[in-house]
């Protein structure tokens, strides 16, 4: 199975099928397109959860890095007055060295990750998107700013006009992408931001071709016309798309076999455009990811 995933909506699910399927058999295709070097350390935010996911380290109270880690070296940066752009973690941030080492020493960002993989104990295969440097750019009124400096530094607040991919179009599917989509036939797109992380994954080089001869099982992560956490529906707005699951689909175009939706959604399926199936989706709890997972199993029987 396959899943293409961001670093917060897909994780849930992904913490659901890791009951039901066992880890060696799930592949995951994780955006890169909000990586950034901070303190010389490569920090690639969605893989970073999906390793720690997979190793059992992550801090699950906020989806993003390692539980009960340490802040000694943010912290003391801050003292000597520099202000990192994201609060990383001692441990987390020996991830982020650990990858830029290995970059540094002329492995692209998939061997160094797994590399990361294998450190880590971890029997999934994660796959960055791709290799080359990719960056999510958002244009405000007051500027263009990278993704965290709008999501984390200006804490999503900017009005938004637009979004830039940056690199996107140079950028390739790895060679593992495109062997793991060779020999699978399942895939699942997460419940992601559909701009900021599905649409890097979907938009490189052939993979909307690759994916229109796949099985493909879409969760919207929007509910009625709000996304259940983060800044999706501005990002969508920004984009032109409806801020509703009609809008999520409409952003993955001819490549949905089903699109899954929120029981309390109250978009249709003539309107969304193909089969839409409603489960509960809000993943509050680890049992509720399983009960997505094994739903959503179910479905891929049905689809010839
Ligand atoms: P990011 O990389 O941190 O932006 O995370 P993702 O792109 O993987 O996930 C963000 C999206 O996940 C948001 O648009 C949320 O609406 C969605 N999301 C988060 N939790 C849930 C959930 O429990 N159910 C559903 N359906 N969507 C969720």
């Amino acid at each position: 199975m396959i899943v293409l995933s961001g670093g917060t909506g897909t994780p849930k699910l992904l913490q659901g099928f890791r009951r039901i399927i066992p880890d060696e058999e799930i592949t995951v295709i994780v955006n890169t397109a909000e990586d950034i070097i901070v303190s010389s350390s490569f920090v690639s935010p969605d893989v970073d959860t999906i390793l720690y996911l997979f190793s059992g380290a992550l801090d699950f109270s906020k989806w993003w890095g390692i539980k009960n880690d340490t802040f000694h070296t943010n912290n003391a940066l801050k003292k000597m007055g520099i202000n990192e752009k994201l609060m990383l973690g001692d441990a987390d941030r020996a991830t982020c060295i650990f990858r830029q080492e290995l970059i540094q020493k002329g492995l692209c960002l998939t061997e160094a990750t797994l590399s990361l993989s294998c450190a880590l104990g971890i029997k999934a295969k994660i796959l960055p998107m791709c290799n080359e440097k990719v960056d999510t750019m958002i244009k405000t009124p007051e500027g263009v700013l990278h993704y965290q400096d709008f999501w984390v530094g200006a804490r999503g607040t900017p009005e938004v006009l637009d979004v830039e991919i940056k690199g996107i179009r140079k950028a390739k599917p790895t060679k593992e992408v495109l062997d793991a989509l060779e020999y699978e036939d399942n895939v699942i797109i997460g419940p992601s931001n559909p701009i900021t992380s599905i649409g890097p994954i979907l938009a490189l080089k052939g993979i909307n071709e690759i994916l229109k001869t796949k099985k493909v099982i879409a969760v919207s992560p929007i509910i009625g016309d709000s996304p259940v956490s983060g800044p999706a529906g501005k990002l969508m707005s920004a984009k032109g798309y409806p801020v509703s699951s009609n809008g999520v689909a409409r952003c993955y175009g001819d490549i949905l076999d089903i699109m899954v939706i929120d029981d309390r959604d109250t978009a249709n399926e003539s309107d969304i455009g193909v089969r839409t199936v409603r489960f509960d989706t809000i993943m509050t709890s680890v049992e509720k990811s399983e009960s997505l997972a094994r739903n959503i199993l179910e479905l891929f029987r049905d689809i010839r």
